[in-house]
């Protein structure tokens, strides 16, 4: 195996990546807060991890991947002030907090699916880890880093900061810290202008609640993190990924919170990833320029003049490197997908190369300078540039303005299948269109077994039928005609 580099947020270096015990890796990855859709920024972090964890997998790690789904504890501001996002929606669309989340962790899975993304190993949700946040808060305490106030805990950074160094992941000293921070008014309960909560004490209205051993309350939304993190992946892994947004204050948190409890940094290589922007705006649900992956597809928003197919928009993201900000135009997507449509055309150009008797390049040296590429950091956009390398022979053997043999001919179809297929994670319209067709055919088998069970008044199993389609994010409607589905 080659040495990989990656850019290490920790030490501000590139590093070369060396798990702590090969060939396993465990790789943490911030995930979604579900109280709305996801936006194309967050898609392309998602989609970067994605790349990332491929790439893990297809040099020979085993890599358990963990990705969260924050379903609680999310307040407006990130400093423990405002409502609770799940509570505010759930009263906005009149319906429960837990049905909020589940529409919105349903239609994150299509999305992410859309992209071909690969599930992670381990998907845990806060609201399932109560107990370990709370178990980790009672450790904080013990060792002296978190006090009470009414019913809430905060943890206490400046005393942290006396034995660690709290800004380190951004390289920022406390005093400056500081001075970015409002002054504390005589009402508030924290002790220090950093301080953060673990532990939110309930208001009477307040809909998402545990019992705790300071009353009724719910988690923070660091400590999620902290929680299961080491659960799923120990005290100390290997990366922990998410976007650089997340550095100052969720995963400086993070990494207090872990030290705090065990005296250890929890994460060997911090990995972030850059904003997508709109004319130079990060995207954001705030900024109101987030628009929605179905969107973007069917091209229904003011600022796209079409629509554009996921696969394009994935290829997009995979031309500019992950540590880089992007910025969204149509006329950036539309080269993307020119790109994109040239890349496969020579694909199915090269299932019907004839070889000849002699070889006038050096595909090795090719496939060489794709692993070079990918073990700088994940350097897609030079990997991508090097496949266009290859098209270019590929179409040049075709017009028979040079020569390939046998061997080479089946290295390159082995370096179209690795890097555009398993490691960039795209798919031919084929490989999409046949995906579909096999989903046709499975559903309308799924709905004739149903109606078998209806014809024999079997409806416990015909109910039963519908409600796991419906979990599963596929909506039957019955008509005259027979039953009909939607995802
Ligand atoms: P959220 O659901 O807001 O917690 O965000 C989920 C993930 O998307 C986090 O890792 C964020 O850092 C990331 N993210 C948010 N906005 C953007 C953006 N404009 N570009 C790239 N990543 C983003
Ligand atoms: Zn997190």
């Amino acid at each position: 195996m080659q040495p990989l580099f990656l850019y290490n947020t920790l030490t501000r270096k590139k590093e070369e990546f060396k798990p702590i015990n090969p060939p396993l890796v465990g790789l943490y990855v911030c995930g979604p807060t579900v109280y709305s859709d996801v936006h194309l920024g967050n898609c392309r972090t998602f989609i970067s991890f994605d790349m990332i964890y491929r790439y893990l997998v297809h040099i020979g790690y085993k890599v358990r991947y963990v990705r969260n789904i924050t379903d609680a504890g999310h307040l407006e501001g990130d400093r423990d002030e405002g409502d609770d996002k799940f509570a505010k929606k759930a009263k906005l669309e009149q319906l429960e907090p837990m049905e909020i989340v589940q529409k919105y962790t349903v239609g994150f899975h299509d999305v992410m699916r859309a992209f071909n993304n690969i599930p992670p190993s381990i998907e845990p949700t806060a609201t399932g880890h109560i107990c370990e946040q709370i178990e980790m808060i009672k450790q904080i305490m013990d060792k002296g880093f978190a006090y009470e106030t009414d019913g809430t805990i905060y943890f206490d950074v400046e005393k942290y900061n006396k034995d660690f160094s709290y800004g380190q992941l951004t390289n920022r000293k406390l005093e400056e810290l500081l001075e970015g921070t409002r002054e504390l008014s005589g009402q508030d309960e924290k002790r220090g202008r950093l301080d953060f909560a673990l532990w939110i004490k309930a208001k009477p209205e307040t809909l998402m609640r545990w019992p705790s051993p300071w009353g009724w309350g719910f988690p923070g939304w660091h400590i999620e993190c902290s929680a299961m993190s080491s659960k799923y992946l120990g005290d100390v892994f290997d990366i922990h990924g998410g976007g650089m947004d997340l550095q100052a204050t969720h995963h400086t948190n993070e990494i207090a919170q872990s030290q705090a409890c065990n005296h250890k940094a929890p994460v060997n290589y911090w990995m972030h990833t850059n904003m997508l922007t709109v004319n130079g705006v990060r995207m954001s649900k705030t900024a109101g320029n987030g628009f929605l992956p179905g969107e973007l597809f069917t091209g229904d928003h003011p600022l796209l003049e079409r629509g554009y197919s996921p696969m394009a928009v994935r290829f997009f993201m995979m031309q500019t490197h992950y540590h880089s900000t992007l910025d969204f135009s149509n006329e950036a997507l539309q080269a993307s997908e020119k790109g994109f449509e040239r890349l496969m055309d020579s694909y199915n150009t090269l299932q019907t190369l004839k070889a000849g008797s002699s070889s006038s390049e050096d595909i090795k040296a090719l496939q060489a300078k794709c692993y070079e590429a990918m073990n700088d950091d994940f350097n897609t956009p030079i990997l991508v540039a090097h496949l266009f390398d290859a098209a270019r022979i590929v179409n040049s053997a075709n017009d028979n303005k040079l020569s390939l043999t046998q061997n080479d001919i089946d290295l390159l179809k082995s370096i179209y299948q690795n890097f555009i297929f398993d490691v960039m994670g795209l798919q031919t319209e084929e490989e999409n269109s046949k995906a579909n067709d096999v989903l046709a055919k499975v559903m309308s088998m799924v709905l004739d077994i149903r109606n078998k069970a209806k014809v024999d008044k079997n409806f416990p199993l015909s109910d039963e039928i519908r409600n796991k389609l419906t979990d599963a994010g596929v909506q039957i409607k019955d008509g005259k005609e027979g039953a009909s589905w939607k995802i």
